[in-house]
């Protein structure tokens, strides 16, 4: 008879997801949204307070925190060139 061990320490994964709201980077507002159209391989960035929006091409490893950079750096390169 082997030793029972009855009492399974249950582990819970809290599976945490990433945050989808981020700060805009126009009128500084924690109000952007990144919408995945993981489908369609872009992502619909859009702010719910200024409504800036731009569409960033995804790929099946990119995450919203990657979309969000790269929406920032496009962000800050149409302010400069303008
Ligand atoms: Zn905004």
């Amino acid at each position: 008879m082997g030793r029972r061990r009855r009492r399974r320490k249950v582990v819970r994964r809290v599976v945490r997801r990433l945050p989808t709201i981020f700060e805009c980077p126009s009128c500084g507002a924690q109000a952007v949204r990144i919408e995945m159209k993981r489908e369609e391989g872009i992502a619909i960035v859009q702010c719910g307070s200024c409504g800036l929006s731009d569409t960033i091409k995804i790929t099946p490893l990119s995450e919203p925190v990657d979309v969000y950079g790269e929406f920032i750096d496009r962000y800050y390169a149409t302010i400069e060139s303008e």
